[in-house]
């Protein structure tokens, strides 16, 4: 294999072949699974883990003379997603059907749109680490998805599942905007987000809710014309989006440096064996014989339905990352982090609302963030529940504990999930600040130092560590260090 990926965050990625250097192009087609608990065109349940063909209906396995019926919720939740997406709304959109044969596919032809997709083009934005960067999306459509084939319960049979047969999904069709393995992260990670926030799919890959055809080309850095793509089908993991593509682009690079032309193909990942393959010569549209729906009519959406959508959007995470900013002086670093999951971003306000809003970033990014790392679970999984998080931050501002003595509450909260006001009783952990108390102990240590107390007047100023220290030691840590700092001062004057 030739070249390697050069270093830098959110450089392009660029090949070093033997001939010169080659630029990856990147398109992606999205499919999220919309969030409804009936399919697309029949009232069958869409949940997940159920027994093999319990949730299927006449319509789902296409018996003669059923009519499919449209799911008004879905068609919702696809203007939602549009929405978000900054996207135009067609009020005009058409069903077509797409014709193949398989398996699982009962009907022959799958209900999607082709010509006139209910959503045209609209943008993402994604943060990176050295600015934002703006990608375009072509479309969104509507479809249904097809049943599953079982190739692995029997070694001479198949079995077909037809529980998902039906289910609505949007295809988000990307512009080939993408340019990096990091772009591609990032861009899978927004619009997931998006569609989190707004309540139209949830987003998770295992249950396979959203799964990507990864389109890549490379062209000859400087050149203004795209190269042939390929498509590489049905990746469920960005990891896999990644490889697939580092694979399918070094592929494509060393096929035309040996003076072979790409064809237009799709091709599978096999994820085992970390390459792609041939799966079958790019089909034509017209191979599909796309034609509008008889059984379906044109949709025509009213501008009041669309904008009364608009009304109620939730606010996004593009919009809750520059309240943030100011609200609560963010960085821009910050408040990408702090949005990234709507959860997140609950949880980081209901703290910083009631309490200290610089400490509750710092404690949320560190130490709540690692803890949910070491652990993986998320957010709503902690035993640190955010009015706890508040409990522990009020009493580091009001002074009852330091900062220091805080991260072993906080150790002791994330495993048991104990109130931290009831830790630092129970364990005595209250700081020491009664300055008569401390002047006690700070006395004791001059009385016992007099020749570093004599050093330190004749100028060794380093010594004022080594009496801060001695207090602490003498206090058991609990003397608070603002004090001690003080008061010192005054006496070694
Ligand atoms: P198809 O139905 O043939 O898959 P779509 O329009 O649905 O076509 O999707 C095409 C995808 O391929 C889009 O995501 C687009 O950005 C991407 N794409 C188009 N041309 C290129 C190219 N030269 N290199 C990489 N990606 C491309
Ligand atoms: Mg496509």
């Amino acid at each position: 294999m030739v070249g390697k990926i050069m270093s830098k965050a959110t450089a392009k990625y660029i090949i070093n072949g033997e001939k010169g250097k080659w630029e990856v192009v990147i398109g992606l087609e999205v499919h999220a699974q919309v969030t409804s608990n009936s399919k697309l065109f029949s009232g069958s349940s869409t949940k997940f883990g159920a027994d093999p063909n319990t949730q299927v209906s006449l319509v789902d396995s296409a018996f003669p003379g059923m009519l499919p019926v449209i799911n008004e919720f879905c068609i919702e939740q696809a203007i939602k997603t549009g929405l978000g997406l900054n996207a135009k709304i067609n009020h005009y959109s058409v069903f077509d059907r797409k014709n193949y044969f398989y398996a699982d596919l009962p009907q022959g032809y799958q209900i999607s749109q082709y010509k006139n997709p209910i959503v045209g083009e609209g943008e993402i934005t994604l943060d990176l680490p050295d600015g934002t960067k703006k990608i375009g999306i072509e479309r969104l459509h509507l479809e249904q998805d097809a049943g599953k084939s079982i190739h692995d319960l029997d070694p001479s049979n198949t079995f077909v599942d037809l529980n998902r047969s039906g289910v609505a999904l949007m295809e988000i069709v990307s512009k080939p905007d993408l340019r990096s393995l990091e772009e591609v992260n990032a861009y899978v990670k927004k619009l997931r987000s998006i569609m989190r926030y707004l309540g139209t799919c949830d987003g998770n890959m295992q249950e396979g809710s959203l799964r990507a055809d990864v389109n890549v080309s490379v062209r000859k850095e400087g050149d203004v014309d795209l190269g042939t793509r390929c498509e590489i089908k049905n990746v469920n993991s960005i990891k896999f989006m990644q490889m697939a593509i580092t694979y399918e682009a070094k592929r494509q690079v060393e096929a035309l440096e040996s003076g072979k032309k790409i064809d237009q193909e799709t091709r599978l990942f096999d994820i085992k064996r970390n390459e792609t393959r041939s799966m079958r010569s790019k089909e034509d549209a017209h191979d599909y014989r796309y034609f509008p729906d008889p059984d379906l009519l044109p949709l025509h959406l009213d501008k009041k339905l669309i904008e009364k959508i608009k009304k109620n959007l939730p606010e996004l995470p593009d919009q809750k990352k520059e309240r943030f900013i100011k609200q609560y002086s963010l960085t821009s670093y910050e408040a990408n982090i702090l949005v990234s999951e709507k959860e997140i971003s609950v949880y980081f306000e209901e703290v910083a609302k009631k309490s200290d809003k610089k400490l509750a970033k710092n404690w949320i990014i560190g130490e709540l963030f690692a803890s949910l790392n070491e652990k993986n679970i998320s957010i709503s999984d902690s035993l640190v529940t955010s009015k706890k998080m508040c409990q522990l931050i009020d009493s580091i501002s009001s002074g009852v504990i330091s900062g220091r003595t805080a991260k072993d509450v906080f150790e002791i909260m994330k495993e048991t999930g104990e109130d931290p006001k009831k830790i630092i009783e129970t364990k005595g952990l209250q700081q020491k600040s009664d300055p008569k108390e401390l002047e006690k102990i700070i006395d004791k240590i001059i009385f016992e130092n007099k020749d570093k107390v004599d050093q330190y007047k004749s100028g060794k100023d380093k010594l004022f560590g080594f009496f801060v220290g001695q207090v602490m030691k003498l206090s058991g840590g609990k003397a608070n260090p603002q004090l001690v700092n003080e008061i010192l001062k005054q006496k070694l004057k």
